[in-house]
């Protein structure tokens, strides 16, 4: 088992450990003392109910309760944080329980705001059972639902008490699920690690065995812990992790309307190809780097075109983005690859012309 500490620069922001193995759920009650929260709420989905719910629950103290939600993006709304809520309300939940955020990236980020939002904060755990949320949803505190048909509108920063990343869960995660979560992988090697990049697009990534599956994920949290913890809110530099993700909500926004949604890392992917030709265009990255970007994308097996979506209809999406202040969007670019680069200001024309291109 390995253990990484989230350390955060700013010494008000409480530290919190993440464990990485194999099988940590028969640990749960050594590796966190449970006993002394007086109860432990479990809100998890559908999926993860067939799989492993009562698995967990054997390991958690007697006085645990639970809530399961209808599965996916869709449910990330304002309609299961009250769903949540009433259960935990009525199942006597306070200040001194401790809520488990039992799941993906929807999970943690819904389960991580009804907490944070209920009496005005009960701590939460995170044990995130896809591949995106271990290296990505479930590190960094930020939770939240979408409204109005904007990705993640409404929120707050709140940090876990600790992330168990058990690598047991990922087996039976759906192949298009699992190479979802290389869309934030790359991401991570894009903005901050050149070799990363190259190992993880090195070949498909159902060819990785356990224990490279292992490294990478390691690695990713790695990246990510060293951004967030910079800042625990959106600093510049914490803005990194936000490349792809300007063109990415657009996209998956638009694609939640229509008949067939995009999972986030996909969506992300081709995020990050518009967002680094338009890098390119800014005379920040090579055309070749950008080409290898794209065909490794390709490669993995995710989308890296903008398909049916209009450029207008992304525009339109990206003016509601949270990245915005005083109208204007701050934009995660790459100067390299493994270099990212924020607060970039780009014109809505070349945002345009770019969406058109790769619309053709
Ligand atoms: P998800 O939570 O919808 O999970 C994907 C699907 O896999 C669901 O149907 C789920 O039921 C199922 N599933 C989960 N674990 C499984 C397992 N072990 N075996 C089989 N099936 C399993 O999606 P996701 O990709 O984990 O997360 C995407 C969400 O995360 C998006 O809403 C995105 O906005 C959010 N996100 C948040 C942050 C953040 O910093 N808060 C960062 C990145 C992404």
């Amino acid at each position: 088992m390995k253990k990484i500490i989230v350390k955060f620069h700013n010494k008000q922001v409480k530290d919190y450990p993440i464990f990485i193995g194999n099988n940590l759920m028969k640990k749960i009650g050594s590796i966190f003392n449970l006993s002394s929260f007086s109860k432990v709420f479990v809100v998890t989905d559908q999926s993860i109910n067939k799989l492993f719910l009562k698995k967990v629950l054997s390991k958690l103290p007697v006085n645990s309760e639970y809530i399961v939600l209808p599965s996916g993006e869709k449910e990330k709304n304002i309609e299961s944080i009250e769903t949540i809520w009433k259960v935990m309300l009525s199942s006597g939940c306070d200040r001194k329980s401790l809520v488990i955020n039992l799941g993906g990236g929807v999970i943690s980020d819904l389960g991580g705001f009804a907490a944070t939002t209920f009496m005005r904060g009960v701590p939460f755990l995170n044990i995130p059972t896809t591949l995106l949320s271990q290296v990505d949803a479930s590190v960094g505190g930020k939770n939240g639902i979408n409204f109005s048909s904007v990705k993640n509108l409404i929120g707050t920063f709140n940090q876990p008490i600790g992330i168990i990343c058990d690598t047991v869960f990922l087996k039976s995660l759906p192949n298009r699920e699992f190479i979802s979560g290389f869309g934030e992988i790359v991401k991570h090697g894009l903005i901050y690690d050149k070799s990363h990049f190259e190992f993880v697009t090195s070949k498909q990534p159902l060819e990785f065995n356990e224990n490279e599956l292992s490294e990478i994920i390691q690695k990713s949290i790695k990246i990510k812990v060293a951004i967030v913890s910079q800042d625990e809110k959106e600093s510049a530099a914490r803005r990194l992790v936000n490349f792809g993700h300007t063109i990415g909500h657009g996209v998956e926004s638009l694609s939640l309307e229509s008949k067939k949604s995009l999972l986030h890392g996909e969506a992300i992917s081709i995020g990050m190809v518009i967002e680094s030709q338009i890098s390119q265009k800014l005379g920040l990255i090579s055309q070749k780097n950008v080409e290898l970007i794209k065909n490794s994308l390709k490669k993995i097996g995710l989308p890296v075109t903008i398909l049916e979506f209009k450029p207008t209809a992304i525009i339109q999406k990206i003016k509601t983005d949270k990245k915005s202040e005083r109208g204007k969007i701050n934009w995660t670019l790459l100067k390299n690859i493994g270099q990212g680069i924020c607060d970039q200001a780009v014109d809505e024309k070349l945002v345009r012309e770019v969406l058109y291109e790769s619309n053709h």
